[in-house]
């Protein structure tokens, strides 16, 4: 089989096509938008989140630990935070953020913004709270030789289970949620008290302890300044040059199950996936938001849009093989330029040539190129001046342009 010709079996649909969204995240809610702007070829989808509300990692919870119905809590939000990103470069690019506001936001802006970005495109109606996804089953159909449909089995409280069947899934169910310990020979033996981030809230509790921090990606650099302006005794240990950013925080946590799906998950990393989002073995099947150091909603918004080109049959893609191989000569160039195998989801400038390329593929209007610009000022910004670039504003003149204003009054 030569490229472009690996024929979706329902290309030729005559029924709406049934897709479901895993989670009510960001990227879950810019999967429902999407599909919902398609009504002409997908029915309204199903979104099945487990919590009460949605938001995802925005939703910022006070207890640690577990909720009342024993599920661990997803998110890692910490009192104080602000945004790493303007939101000039953080939003949907269709969805800008209320410019009254400044460009880097606490996080109670976000979880607004995805409430406004809900309403605006009436996906609430859609979602089916307090509903875990337990499994998703791909399932041969006998009648369509090659077609493949998904069985999601969902539980929701005193209702029980339910299998319902569709024709796509995504999966957005958010990669930071899940703690990674990093083994570190000699810990059991640490006396004082260990924490992940994902269990910090705020700096209080420490107030004149000391305490050391590993890792000096966004969390732990925050965590820093946090715990030394309430006067504890800080040493940030990492191995990268003084105050670089800006690093993942988690691991990523895979869907249940994966290997299935003719995956592997290793090392934090998930493979293969074809650009980054479908087992090249179920193309029906989307993992959104797996990479790191990325402009995450911008991220979500290309990867949906070239998704719903592969379901609704618009983009052919490769042969299986020629995915596969496409991944692993792109894995393989990696590793020997040196990078480890945890680090190979990792993209930063890379994500600018990815994000066309699924425009380009999938036929929807690419990100606008000053995205990318303000991106790398800020980077630059933050490697430079760690502790104050978050007092910049900025505000968006063009596509192609932006511009600095004067320091926000509340810095
Ligand atoms: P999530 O927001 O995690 O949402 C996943 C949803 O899926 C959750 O609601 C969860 O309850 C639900 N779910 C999971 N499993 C199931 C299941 N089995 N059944 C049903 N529902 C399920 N990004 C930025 O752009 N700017 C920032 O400044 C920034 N700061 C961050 C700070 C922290 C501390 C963290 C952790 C992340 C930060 N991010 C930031 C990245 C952030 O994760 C992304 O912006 C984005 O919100 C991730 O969205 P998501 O939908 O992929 O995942």
């Amino acid at each position: 089989m030569t490229a472009a010709t690996v024929l979706l079996p329902w290309m030729s649909h005559t029924r709406r096509l049934r897709v479901a969204v895993v989670g009510a995240g960001a990227a879950g809610l810019c999967a429902a938008r999407h599909i919902l702007s398609r009504q002409d070829t997908f029915a309204p989808p199903v979104v099945y989140e487990q919590t009460k509300q949605l938001g995802g990692t925005w939703v910022y919870e006070e207890r640690v630990g577990s909720y009342d119905n024993g599920l661990p809590i997803h998110s890692s939000m910490y009192r104080n935070l602000r945004t790493n990103l303007p939101k000039e470069v953080m939003m949907f690019p269709d969805f800008p953020f209320d410019p009254q506001l400044p460009s880097f936001l606490p996080h109670q802006e976000v979880l607004r913004y995805l409430e406004r970005y809900c309403q605006s495109h009436n996906i609430t109606p859609h979602i089916r709270f307090e509903t875990v996804v337990e499994e998703v089953k791909p399932i041969s159909t006998e009648t369509e030789a090659g077609k493949v449909t998904w069985e999601v089995t969902s539980s929701c409280g005193q209702r029980g289970q339910r299998t319902e069947t569709f024709d796509g899934v995504f999966i957005c169910n958010g990669h930071f949620s899940d703690p990674h310990w990093p083994s570190i020979p000699g810990l059991e033996c640490f006396k004082g008290k260990l924490l992940h981030s994902h269990s910090y809230r705020h700096p209080e509790p420490f107030a004149g302890q000391s305490v050391v921090i590993l890792g000096a990606g966004a969390s732990g650099i925050d965590i820093s300044i946090e715990l030394a302006s309430i006067n504890a005794q800080v040493i940030l240990s990492h191995s990268k040059p003084p105050l670089s950013f800006p690093l993942p925080r988690n691991q990523a946590s895979p869907p249940s199950g994966p290997t299935e799906l003719g995956l592997q998950v290793r090392d934090q990393l998930i493979y293969p996936l074809y650009k980054f989002l479908l087992p090249p073995t179920f193309p029906s099947l989307f993992i959104v938001g797996v990479c790191k150091v990325i402009c995450p909603f911008p991220h979500f918004h290309c990867q949906v849009q070239f998704a719903l080109a592969v379901l609704d049959g618009s983009l052919a893609l490769p042969s299986h093989e020629e995915m596969e191989e496409e991944v692993k000569r792109e894995m393989e160039r990696k590793t020997g330029e040196g990078v480890e195998a945890r680090h190979l989801l990792k993209m930063d400038s890379d994500q600018w040539a990815y994000y066309r390329t699924l425009a380009s593929m999938g036929g929807f209007s690419p990100l606008p190129p000053v995205t990318q610009s303000l991106y790398e000022e800020v980077k630059r910004q933050r490697e430079r001046h760690p502790l104050r670039y978050r007092q910049l504003n900025y505000q968006l003149v063009s596509d192609t342009q932006w511009e600095m204003l004067e320091l926000h009054p509340e810095s």
